[in-house]
């Protein structure tokens, strides 16, 4: 049923996987990049492959950050790239125009960004246009020009986009920002009068050959302070119903849209779009972070989906619909739901992803997501560390045919991800270890030790000429981190705790203190823990909001909201000062006012110590190396430097590649350089009409 082919308008599909669009943080300034990481999907047998956001215009420049853009012809050979390498494997390849409206920065073009009716601009202290007719006019025909042009650039889908807050079109749309007393506002049938138009102008210019989707928002996911699916979002379904060749559904909240599997499960959006079935006869597509095949199959024969859309499990595993193809379920590398993909999107960077270290890479460092080169020689090689940095080491080396023995301390793979995937709402990043430790388990040529804490007298046997240590880090107690540069008083208290003592399930007493300095996940995930447990727990971060970082997952709302839930106390702007066992002393970040607050126990989260010993132990005996036969002795993962899961994942992956084969490692990736010619310092900007 996934196999069988469908028509979309003039084209046709050879399955039903579809990449929806999807950011990558790379767009036009990375051309090749683009293309090569598209084509991975093609490959691995996506039958319909979307750029990101595609900007139709100057009015839409989200500068500084990459994304596409079809503002002129001198565009069209940069897609084309990504055309080219997504039809070489037989698939479909879509692109998402857009006029971002209020949501665009305009940093680069300063053009003011625009909108349905006043309001403020996105992040910046100035107001946006409110449009009037001409400028509608110009809209419309300029979505026209971007169409025709991607038309010549040999898309086969070109999308109306209408969601996530980011389109001009759903500004017009929302009453919550619509308040016009012209054609344009007002009743739904005026409010939805620009989508219409800008659809039809589409379907007019390109529907000849390509096939118009419209990707629509279909809930605002707000309450009452939006429109939702029962009201409007239906609406504008039945309004447009078999006007465009294929629906993209999903929610105009990017945040719910793409929210993790800390708060959401599989098929999160199917109480708000499995009603568009029953509205349309033209295919639908949605998305809702689908893994399972059988999960797949059902929505299929429910009527939900004819399509099953994805963008995070496509980066985790390009190659997924191939595996399901092949019956090779257990091969699937399932997306973890964590966000990290997004996260480069909005702190500035091309794409990666946690359970994908080649995604990005592709074009760059030339890798590709399933084949790796053979080994180069019989080296046999020593992982120390079944962390994840350890496990794809081992996993990668072993793929390349290099005989390795993999030593860990514990008695169970996956190091910190096995630890927190206990923690509440983390369950699903135990896949990371799942998957490797499986895939490990089928190989002949690594061999796994557990239980064995190894020394320095254990690595030098002269069994191993490679050597690499991914023994992971340990929590720090001493406070320093972001904030403080000196250890707090009573730190050395025997009721202060670390996320590696809730890990090992010491018995904390309340009330309890979470004093957060590293801002990330960890801070809320216990406090829910322990909040679960029934103890009084007070968050305490020198930041201005709990868990600030994930303002770069889009879960920072629902963290905040989730700790009020919970009674958390929250207590923002403070920095530890001392803990003597019955009470916590803080100061205030700005004013450095004291604030004294009875706690029996403390939990510190702050910096992380590389668990180094071992590597230091085997630099001191370095003379003996050449003796038993040691040529290298590498570090990677939380004990080079701690960082995220998707680092360590990173540098066990990056070792691996690179074993025997890199020589000076600062020139082993290429880079896209801006040619000047003397044409293209003539260039303008072509927005005229042609
Ligand atoms: P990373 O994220 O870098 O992979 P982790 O902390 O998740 O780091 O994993 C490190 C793993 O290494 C843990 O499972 C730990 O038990 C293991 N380990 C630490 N020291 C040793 C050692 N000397 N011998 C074997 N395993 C070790
Ligand atoms: Fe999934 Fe996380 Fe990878 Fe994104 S980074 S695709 S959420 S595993």
């Amino acid at each position: 049923m996934l196999f069988e082919p469908l028509q979309i308008g003039p084209v046709r599909t050879k399955n039903r996987f579809f990449q929806v669009p999807h950011c990558t943080g790379m767009g036009t300034l990375y051309p090749h990049h683009t293309a090569k990481l598209r084509e991975m999907k093609a490959e691995g047998g996506w039958g319909v492959v979307c750029t990101e956001l595609c900007g139709i215009d100057p009015h839409t420049d989200v500068s500084p950050f990459s994304f596409e853009k079809i503002w002129s012809d001198d565009d069209i050979p940069g897609l084309q790239l990504m055309v080219n390498a997504v039809h070489r494997h037989g698939a479909l390849a879509g692109i998402e125009l857009v006029h971002e409206g209020s949501a665009a920065s305009n940093r680069l073009s300063r053009y003011r960004a625009q909108s349905a009716s006043a309001r403020p601009t996105r992040g910046m202290p100035t107001q946006v246009r409110a449009l009037d007719r001409d400028d509608i006019l110009e809209v419309r025909q300029s979505h026209r020009r971007a169409a025709l042009r991607a038309k010549r650039a040999g898309f086969d889908i070109i999308y109306v986009y209408a969601s996530h807050t980011l389109s001009i079109l759903t500004d017009f749309l929302s009453e919550r920002v619509n308040r016009r007393d012209d054609d344009y506002g007002g009743a739904l049938e005026n409010r939805a009068r620009l989508l219409k138009e800008v659809l039809s102008d589409t379907k007019d210019a390109v529907g000849d050959q390509c096939a118009v989707a419209l990707r629509f928002g279909v809930d605002e996911v707000l309450g009452k302070d939006g429109y939702g699916w029962q009201d409007d979002g239906r609406r504008v379904v039945e309004m447009l119903a078999d006007v465009p060749d294929l629906w993209d559904v999903n929610v105009n909240n990017l945040d719910f849209d793409m929210m993790t599997s800390r708060f959401t499960d599989e098929g999160y959006q199917e109480p708000f779009t499995s009603f568009v079935k029953g509205v349309t006869d033209k295919p639908v597509v949605g998305v809702g972070r689908y893994t399972s095949p059988d999960r797949m199959v059902s929505l299929i024969k429910k009527g939900v989906l004819d399509l099953i859309g994805a963008a995070r499990p496509s980066i985790a595993d390009p190659f997924l619909p191939n595996k399901i193809r092949d019956g090779r379920i257990e091969d699937i590398r399932e997306c973890i739901g964590c966000n990290m993909c997004l996260s480069m999107q909005y702190a500035g960077g091309p794409i990666r992803c946690t359970q994908n270290p080649t995604i990005g890479e592709e074009w760059r460092r030339n890798w590709h997501p399933e084949k790796i080169q053979r080994r180069k020689s019989d080296a046999r090689v020593l992982v120390v560390g079944g962390g994840p940095a350890g496990l794809e080491a081992a996993l990668a080396l072993g793929k390349r045919g290099y005989e390795v023995a993999l030593a860990e301390a514990r008695d169970v793979l996956g190091g910190r991800v096995t630890q927190e995937s206990q923690l509440p709402g983390l369950r699903a990043w135990s896949r990371v270890s799942d998957y490797r430790t499986y895939q490990l388990s089928q190989m002949q040529s690594v061999q796994t030790f557990l239980e064995s804490d190894m020394q320095v007298e254990d690595v030098l046997v002269g069994e191993f000429g490679d050597i690499v240590i991914a023994t992971g880090s340990k929590w720090q107690r001493n406070g320093i981190g972001r904030c403080l540069r000196q250890a707090f008083d009573g730190c050395t208290h025997e009721a202060v705790y670390t996320p590696d003592s809730v890990f090992a399930g010491a018995v904390i007493e309340g009330p309890i203190v979470i004093y957060d300095d590293e801002s990330y996940y960890m801070g809320g995930v216990i406090a829910e823990k322990l909040s679960k447990e029934g103890h009084a727990v007070t968050l305490m971060t020198p930041e201005a909001e709990v868990s600030g970082m994930l303002r770069f997952t889009g879960e920072l709302q629902s963290v905040q909201t989730r700790m009020h839930e919970l009674d958390v106390r929250i207590a923002s702007n403070r920095k530890l000062v001392s803990f003597d066992g019955s009470s916590v002393t803080s100061a205030c970040v700005y004013s450095g006012r004291l604030h004294v607050q009875e706690a029996a126990s403390l939990v510190v989260i702050c910096l992380r110590e590389p668990n180094d010993r071992l590597y230091k132990d085997l630099l001191n005996r370095k003379s003996d190396w050449p003796g038993l036969g040691v040529r290298s002795v590498t570090l990677i993962g939380d004990c080079y430097a701690p960082g995220t899961i998707a680092e360590a994942i990173y540098a066990g992956h990056r070792f691996a590649r690179e074993f025997q084969e890199v020589q000076d490692q600062n020139e082993d990736f290429r880079l896209e350089r801006i040619v000047l010619e003397e044409s293209s310092l003539q260039q303008r900007c072509t927005t005229v009409p042609e």
